[in-house]
Order: C-alpha cells, then sequence, then structure tokens
C-alpha cells in the first residue's frame, strides 16, 4: 500500500494505471475508518483492479458553526485499516493543495440540494459536489463506491454524474450498523455514554416507521407523527428533520405508493447523526 498526499503524483499515478489497461475503483472518505468505510472497501476490492481510497477532511461541506475543526481524524490507525482491507492507494491531499488561494469554482447539483441535510447545511452539498468531482478528475477512477447512508449525498453524486457525462459507475451500498442498531458513523465517537444511549432512538425511530408501513399504513403523517414522538421522548435528542419523500427527486411524499425513503436528521448534544430507510413493498 502507498500514501500519496501530493496531487499530482496522484495524477501521474492513476495515468500510468489507465495506460496499462487496469481499472480504478475509489472509495472517497474523511477518514476516523469504521466498518462502515470497511464494506465499501471489500465491495471495491471485488469491482476492479486496483483500489484508492481518499482520506479528505473537506472544509468547504462544513457550515461556519460546525465541527470542520473537531471532525475526529487518525491518519495512523487508518493507514492500518486501508492496509487491512487490501487498499492500494491512500490518496491524503492538503487543504491548500485542494483549495489553493484563488479557487472559485463551485458544483451545485441544484434541486437535489434543496432538500433534507441541504436545508439544515445550505452549501453543504455543493461542498461535496465540488470535491468529489475533483477527486474524480484528480483520480479517474472507473467505479466509486458511496454509502446510503448518506442517501441525499449518494443522489447527489448519482445526478452528477449522470448530468456532466462524467463516466464512472456510482455504486450504493447499504448501512452497516453496530450490532444495537446504531449506524456506524465517525462522529458516533463524539457521545459520551448517555448520548452513546440516546443516539439509539434514531433507529428505534426508523423501526418503528417501517414496521408502520409493512402494517399497512401507507399515509406518511401517521409515520411521521409516530417517529417524531419516539425521537422526542429521548430527552438528549433535537429532530432537525423527519421526512417521508420520493426516493429519487427527495420531495416530500403524503402517501406511499410503492417506495419511500424515511429519513431523519437529529442532533444528540452537540452530535448531528442521520439515519434513514426505504420503505418498499418488496
Ligand atoms: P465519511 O467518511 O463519513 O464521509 O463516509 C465515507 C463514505 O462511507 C460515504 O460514502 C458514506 O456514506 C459511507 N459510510 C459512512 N458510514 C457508513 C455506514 N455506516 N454504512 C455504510 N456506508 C457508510
Amino acid at each position: 500500500m502507498r500514501l500519496i498526499t501530493n496531487i499530482q503524483e496522484m495524477r501521474l499515478f492513476s495515468s500510468d494505471v489507465k495506460k496499462s489497461g487496469k481499472t480504478i475503483v475509489f472509495v472517497p472518505t474523511m477518514g476516523y475508518l469504521h466498518d462502515g468505510h470497511g464494506s465499501l472497501l471489500a465491495k471495491g476490492r471485488e469491482l476492479g483492479d486496483i483500489l484508492v481510497m481518499s482520506i479528505f477532511v473537506n472544509p468547504i461541506q462544513f457550515g461556519a458553526k460546525e465541527d470542520y475543526a473537531a471532525y475526529p481524524r487518525d491518519l495512523n490507525n487508518d493507514l492500518k485499516m486501508a492496509e487491512a482491507n487490501k487498499v492500494d492507494i491512500v490518496f491524503s491531499p492538503t487543504a491548500e493543495d485542494m483549495y489553493p488561494e484563488g479557487f472559485q469554482t463551485y458544483l451545485d447539483v441544484e434541486r437535489l440540494s434543496n432538500h433534507l441535510c441541504g436545508l439544515a447545511r445550505p452549501g453543504h452539498f455543493r461542498g461535496v459536489a465540488t470535491v468529489v468531482i475533483k477527486l474524480f478528475n484528480i483520480i479517474k477512477p472507473d467505479t466509486a463506491l458511496f454509502g446510503e447512508k448518506d442517501f441525499q449525498q449518494l443522489l447527489v453524486i448519482k445526478r452528477m454524474v449522470q448530468d456532466l457525462n462524467i463516466g464512472i459507475d456510482v455504486v450504493g451500498m447499504p448501512i452497516i450498523r453496530e450490532e444495537d442498531g446504531l449506524a456506524m458513523s465517525s462522529r458516533n465517537s463524539h457521545l459520551n455514554k448517555s448520548e452513546r444511549k440516546a443516539a439509539l432512538c434514531l433507529f428505534q425511530a426508523i423501526m418503528k416507521g417501517k414496521d408502520m408501513y409493512e402494517s399497512g399504513i401507507k399515509d406518511a403523517e401517521p409515520i411521521l407523527k409516530e417517529v417524531r414522538n419516539i425521537i422526542e421522548e429521548e430527552p438528549l435528542a433535537v429532530v432537525d428533520y423527519i421526512r417521508v419523500c420520493d426516493i429519487n427527486t427527495l420531495e416530500d411524499l403524503e402517501k406511499i405508493t410503492d417506495k419511500a425513503l424515511l429519513a431523519l436528521a437529529v442532533k444528540i448534544g452537540k452530535t448531528r447523526l442521520v439515519d434513514n430507510i426505504v420503505l418498499s413493498n418488496s
């Protein structure tokens, strides 16, 4: 495994791989790796010849009052995990190299960004789309993997790739959870003992929504109400949003005819967590 921190060196490496006729699979991350990232890497390993993982905490996707400085980082441990997951290249550029003085070009995926997390975090998906297209241009992957835990992010990237004819296969991967159901996230490391316990309400709430849907309730309203009740019963939890929406457009749904996304964002103490589930008949 090789660690590359220089953009030019990464570009050269990728060009050489392409010339040799091999394929590149790419897993973008912000580091502080857990088994959720591990599942993307394991799948990625199967999907092509050279597996590249980026570790980059992207400043432009954090709002001014968000946790960019406090975002957890541990490059040494991440490198060990990358090695164990048979990653070929870890690409970890500096923020100064990615956004040098004078940088002023951003990418907006318009409508999809104006729902769910995009409303609470203005500019977040602009930052995400911009860094992902930059990483795509540097790494030149054939395939890239993203987790469904960040369902909106996955849709934004798929849309960007389609709209701009980028020609990269974008693969979505299921949410990996802790044994008790909490969706794995680097931000879980911020939770103290009582917050960690409280954080379970997200999973309990989406499971309740799933049960209601599967028992025949197809109206969004009673599901939303019950999900909200479960979160609000938890004193440490503050709801940011709870939505039942179309799985392609993220527009709110009143009635579920086929499939729907039940998505929520909740603050537990200072830590904002997201979770979701696709409600489906099949
Ligand atoms: P992050 O480092 O949090 O930006 O995540 C990097 C990639 O891993 C994104 O595509 C995430 O959606 C994905 N990911 C994060 N947590 C999980 C999880 N619990 N299960 C599956 N994928 C995840």
